[in-house]
């Protein structure tokens, strides 16, 4: 450790694209350092619901360097995620300092200044790669503070368990609804609330198709020169639970309900309805709130950026947020892109702030 604690660069957060980054980020400098507010390794995946797995196979859902060895059955378990990521640490000698919570961040004299639970680090360029899954975004519908029933979050949702028997509403039209709704619905009744139709892709199209065919209509919109597609990656993939659910007639949406009320929800006829649970899989916000100080913080929580490069503070990048850090930097194949480069421009701007002026 750097008894001045001084570092060329710190990454904050140790999950798949904090690694990611660090993997490529060493062949520059040995002076740098990752700073992980977990008590262990494997990011947002040691939060995820008990049952979750990739959507695509290990092969296709790999950090650079090295494969994640194949799943014992099917895609991989969030388990197996959880021990590749922390093989992947030991293996590159990766350096993370854990538990230690990044509170807030400044810039004084070419140097970012870190406040964290653990005292005071200062670095010379800063990655921030903290994801969002500890910023979960719950939408807002009139009297939901009055509902009192079981309200979560799919970041909160472990097991089916504590819904058995109830009536639940499961809200959002992506991934993580379709699954939960699919083991949900085996012990309770439920119904699936979503803005819009969901998108399924078909049966045979896995994560690992869904992410090569995005990536060839991303590549044609670079070529072309036109906007990047957006989404793309959102569509719901036919994992064998959402399959089975929709042999059970339970795939079924509909729209919102305009309000809660303290034992349910009123549809938009105006018809009141007893509920006991809501799931809500609305999806999450990047956990940025700690680069306040800085000023570059839109009111999205999302950062200006060029790239992955913050366009408002040199010497910032962002990686691993998903479309507007880099196209399908939030997945584990995905990432590599973005981490590449960034560790590329980071020594680039170290190597430029080092040579003499004239
Ligand atoms: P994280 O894994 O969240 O890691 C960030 C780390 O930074 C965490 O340890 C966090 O605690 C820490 N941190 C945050 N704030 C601070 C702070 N202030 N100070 C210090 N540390 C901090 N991707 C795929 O490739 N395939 C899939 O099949 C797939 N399935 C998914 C299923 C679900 C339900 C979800 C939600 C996502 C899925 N993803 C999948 C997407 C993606 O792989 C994850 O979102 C991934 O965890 C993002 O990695 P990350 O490193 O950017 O963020």
């Amino acid at each position: 450790m750097n008894a001045h604690r001084h570092f060329d660069t710190i990454i904050i957060g140790g999950g798949q694209s904090g690694l990611a980054t660090a993997y490529h980020l060493r062949r520059y400098t040995s002076n740098y350092l990752i700073l992980d507010n977990q008590p262990q390794p494997g990011g947002a995946w040691q939060h995820g619901w008990d049952s979750l797995r990739l959507f695509s196979p290990a092969e296709a859902s790999s950090l650079p360097g090295w494969l994640m060895p194949s799943a014992q059955e099917g895609f991989p378990t969030r388990l197996e995620v959880i021990t590749y990521l922390t093989q992947y640490e030991k293996r590159y000698n990766l350096p993370v300092l854990r538990p230690v919570q990044v509170e807030t961040v400044e810039h004084h004299e070419d140097m970012f200044v870190l406040h964290t639970n653990q005292g005071e680090y200062r670095t010379r360029t800063l990655i921030c790669a903290t994801g969002n899954w500890s910023n979960p975004y719950w939408p807002y519908y009139p009297g939901q503070e009055l509902f009192s029933g079981t309200q979560l979050h799919s970041a909160q949702y472990r097991s089916p368990d504590e819904f058995r028997g109830k009536k639940v509403l499961i809200v959002g039209a992506g991934n993580s609804a379709a699954q939960i709704l699919a083991e949900v619905s085996r012990v309770a009744t439920t119904q699936w609330v979503t803005l819009d139709e969901p998108n399924f892709l078909p049966d045979e199209v896995d994560g690992r198709q869904l992410f090569q065919a995005a990536t060839a209509r991303y590549n044609a919109a670079q070529q072309d020169g036109s906007a990047p597609p957006p989404g793309g990656l959102e569509t719901i993939v036919m994992v064998p639970s959402v399959k089975e659910a929709r042999e059970r007639d339970v795939l079924h949406a509909r729209r919102p309900f305009i309000s809660l009320l303290p034992d349910g929800v009123v549809w938009p006829d105006g018809t009141p309805e007893t509920i006991d649970a809501i799931i809500w899989c609305t999806g999450f916000r990047p956990a940025l709130h700690f680069l306040r100080p800085l000023g570059v913080v839109e009111e999205d929580g999302k950062v200006a950026t060029e790239g992955t490069r913050a366009s408002r503070q040199p010497g910032l990048w962002l990686v691993g947020y998903g479309g507007w850090t880099g196209f399908a930097s939030a997945t584990l194949i995905g990432v590599n892109r973005s981490a590449r480069q960034t560790a590329g421009e980071v020594n680039e701007y170290l190597q430029k702030q080092a040579a003499p002026t004239t």
